[in-house]
C-alpha cells in the first residue's frame, strides 16, 4: 500500500507555531486528547483535513459527550471548524469524504437506537442509557 499524504512538515510547523497551547504528537490515529493533546495519525490521502477537523475539536473545547446524539453533534461542529480553517491554511475540502465521516456516525446513531427486542427505535436519556418505549414501560 502506498501511503500518500498532504501533510508537509512545514504545514505541521504552522500549525504548531498558530497554537502554541496544544501539543502535537504522532499517534496511531487521528484523534484530540482533551485537554490539549491532537494526535496526527499516518499518512493518508486526507490527513490535513483530518489534522483541522481534530484542531476544530480541540478549539471547541470538545470534551467527553454522554449521548451519541452529542456525539454526532460534536463531530459536525469539528467539520464546520475545518472547513474554515481550510479557507485559511488552502487545505482543499473535501465534501465527499467529510459526508462520509459524518456517515459512519449517522449509521452508529442508528444501529445503536434500535431495540434488539422488538426493533423498535430507543430513545436516549442525558445519562447515555437508551430506553425503548415499548419493552420499557
Ligand atoms: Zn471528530
Ligand atoms: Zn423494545
Amino acid at each position: 500500500m502506498v501511503a500518500t499524504t498532504t501533510l508537509k512538515p512545514s504545514f505541521r510547523q504552522q500549525l504548531q507555531n498558530n497554537y502554541p497551547d496544544f501539543t502535537f504528537t504522532d499517534g496511531k490515529k487521528f484523534a484530540f486528547r482533551p485537554p490539549k493533546t491532537i494526535i496526527i495519525g499516518p499518512p493518508e490521502p486526507n490527513d490535513s483535513l483530518l489534522l483541522l477537523h481534530e484542531l476544530g475539536h480541540a478549539l471547541s473545547r470538545h470534551q467527553d459527550y454522554h449521548t451519541h446524539i452529542e456525539r454526532l453533534k460534536i463531530e459536525t461542529e469539528a467539520w464546520a471548524i475545518a472547513k474554515k480553517l481550510c479557507r485559511i491554511y488552502h487545505i482543499p475540502y473535501d465534501e465527499d469524504f467529510v459526508e462520509s465521516q459524518l456517515d459512519t456516525y449517522r449509521d452508529w446513531l442508528h444501529s445503536k437506537s434500535i431495540c434488539k427486542k422488538c426493533g423498535l427505535t430507543r430513545y436516549q436519556t442525558p445519562d447515555g442509557n437508551y430506553h425503548c418505549p415499548l419493552c420499557d414501560s
